[in-house]
């Protein structure tokens, strides 16, 4: 039986920025590989979420599907960990928040600068907009947060190699300065 951990990951409403900086570990990537295996993540492509030891997840709340996304990783990864400014205060997403959901939809549908066919989109299909976008703390239980946007792939990598050998979480000064 594998001893790796499994660790999956996912971007709510977010840029994919964080998961360009995971990959900024660079070659590390293969000493990752060799202490844990990928679960839904996409950087796999794969798309179903089975039990994990820890989740990492990108941006914050926008949506019902990002609620339900979020809730699965919640219940079926050990460890939840909000990377990145969006996922832990709402970030540049929550911009939003200074504006009603009815300002927003009619500024980008039918009123906004280069809106050529006004029309709202209404295929059952899309996701319901929620009236603000949350951080995922204010939706779900998050075990470790890592700010920053992104936070660096040094960061990344500090946090991972120890949070996987079991060690206390520590920085050095340069990982956790954002001037
Ligand atoms: Fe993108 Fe920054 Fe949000 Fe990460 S924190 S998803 S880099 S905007």
């Amino acid at each position: 039986m594998s001893q790796k951990l499994r660790l999956a990951t996912v971007s709510l409403c977010g840029c994919f920025g964080c998961h360009m900086s995971l990959l900024d570990i660079d070659e590390r990537l293969l000493e990752l590989v060799e202490k844990i295996e990928f679960d839904r993540t996409p950087l796999t492509d794969q798309k179903t979420l089975g039990r994990c030891d820890i989740g990492i997840i990108e941006g914050g709340v926008a949506n019902a599907e990002n609620v339900e996304v979020l809730r699965e990783f919640r219940r079926c990864c050990t460890i939840v960990v909000a990377l990145g400014a969006c996922a832990v205060n709402g970030g540049v997403p929550a911009m939003r928040n200074a504006f009603s959901l009815r300002e927003i939809i009619e500024e980008s549908y039918l009123n906004g600068v280069g809106v050529n066919e006004a029309r709202i989109p209404d295929d059952p299909e899309l996701p319901l907009l929620l009236n603000q976008v949350h951080p995922i703390h204010e939706v779900i239980r998050v075990d470790y947060s890592l700010p920053g946007c992104p936070p660096s792939g040094d960061t990344i990598w500090t946090f991972l190699t120890e949070l996987i050998e079991g060690k206390p979480i520590s920085f050095p000064y340069e990982q956790i300065h954002y001037d």
